[in-house]
């Protein structure tokens, strides 16, 4: 059976079509800058063919009719017709509290989407432009929501309630959410195949660190809690986003640096974390090269991301009562031996000891870089979040 991944940005589209009994990526293709006259269609095969085209995307519906063109086309295609296509998962970023779980698609699903607008207006006015999209060029097709909050649903309410007048949160809907659920839940689920152990007995600190970046503490295959919030913004420093600061710091700032509401919420988005503080790249590569080179505020920046990441794993260790396995995964926890070495290092109080070499080996596959002595095993696992919707949508679908 073959399963559409479509993620919709505001100007961009990516998906994957995916054999979903082999668990088998066909193709996947990335259009970017819709609604310009220069859009990029980027499109791969797994057999190696690729290409890479400049055209007019006006909307989504042009984007989507790109892509089934070169999919169904007999040159570049991986399908002969557009009925080889038995459904479509969409990646929803926010689905409040309406959505615990992954959900087929209909009129009443699209009106709570909108609802939930308000907690994520740059991501799921996006989403639902995909959505609308879909309906529109491939219709009768089911389609599934797979929300990135939906595995964070489990949180206990001592986790997810902020310290602010409760009415706040009947009246907003302000509590910590969490994001990066689909990566958090696909790692947790290979994690559980390498223990050879079942998740539902298990308790593990998942970290993904990539240029957003998040922690979970998962216990017996639930999300307990997570470092992200109410927004994407909170917790680990990221690659241009802060992470947690001091409340009092963003009216102060404003004062200060006389900025706007406006101009203050996209300076902790995009001017902060490691880019800010190294005043460099929010692009570890670069952060690396230019610390090997002596760059002090490089490996200041390393440092404070590597710390806080640290901390985030101690605190989820002492709300679990223990760990089965520390995960790294995402562009940095997969890549980065450095950042998983400064995180694992000194933590033998824990029964934490990573073994240097095998640290060392970035191959890009699974590993368990933990020394064998080492009673928490410490895991480094690609994620692959196109396939964990795939797996939903096989799932909702009861395929
Ligand atoms: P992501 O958001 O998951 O794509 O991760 C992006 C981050 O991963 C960037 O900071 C990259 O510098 C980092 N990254 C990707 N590949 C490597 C690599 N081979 N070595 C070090 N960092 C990497």
């Amino acid at each position: 059976m073959k399963v559409l991944v479509i993620n919709a940005g505001s100007s961009s589209l990516k998906y994957q079509l995916i054999d979903i009994e082999g668990e088998k990526l066909l193709a996947k293709g990335l259009c970017e800058r819709i609604g310009f006259e220069d859009s990029v269609h980027k499109y791969a095969k797994s057999d190696g063919f690729c290409t890479e085209s400049i055209l007019s995307l006006h909307n989504h519906v042009e984007a989507i009719d790109a892509m089934l063109r070169l999919l169904s086309n007999e040159e570049t295609g991986v399908i002969k017709a557009m009925d080889e296509i038995k459904a479509i998962g969409h990646r929803v970023v926010h689905g409040g509290e309406a959505f615990n779980q992954s959900i087929i698609i209909d009129d009443n699903v699209l009106d709570t989407l909108r609802q939930c607008i308000d907690l994520a207006p740059i991501h799921n006015p996006a989403n639902i432009m995909g959505i609308e999209a879909c309906r529109q060029e491939l219709p009768g097709i089911p389609m599934i929501a797979v929300f990135d909050t939906a595995f964070h649903q489990t949180m206990p309410p001592k986790a997810f309630m902020y310290a602010l007048p409760y009415e706040l949160y009947k009246k907003y809907g302000i509590r910590k959410y969490g994001f990066h659920g689909t990566s958090h839940k696909f790692v947790m689920k290979r994690a559980a195949c390498m223990l050879g152990r079942p998740a539902e007995e298990l308790k593990l600190v998942s970290c993904h660190l990539g240029n957003g970046a998040s922690i979970c503490a998962i216990e017996n295959g639930k999300s307990v809690d997570t470092s992200m919030g109410f927004t994407p913004l909170s917790g680990l420093a990221m690659g241009t986003r802060s992470g947690t600061i001091d409340p009092a710091l963003i009216s102060f700032i404003m004062e200060k640096e006389e900025m706007s509401i406006e101009e203050t919420t996209a300076f902790l988005n995009r001017k902060s974390g490691v880019l800010g503080l190294s005043g460099i790249s929010s692009d570890f590569r670069d952060l690396l090269k230019a610390s090997g080179n002596g760059n002090v505020r490089a490996k200041l920046a390393i440092d404070v991301f590597a710390y806080r990441v640290k901390k985030y794993v101690s605190e989820y260790i002492g709300v679990m009562n223990g760990v089965d396995a520390i995960i790294f995964t995402a562009g940095i926890g997969e890549n980065n031996s450095l950042v998983r070495k400064l995180v694992t290092d000194n933590m033998e109080f824990f029964g934490i000891k990573c073994d240097c070499e095998k640290n060392k080996s970035d191959t890009g596959v699974e590993m368990d870089i933990s020394t064998d002595d080492s009673p928490v095993k410490i895991l480094v696992i690609p994620t692959n979040e196109e396939m964990e919707i795939a797996l939903e949508v096989k799932r909702v679908l009861n395929v």
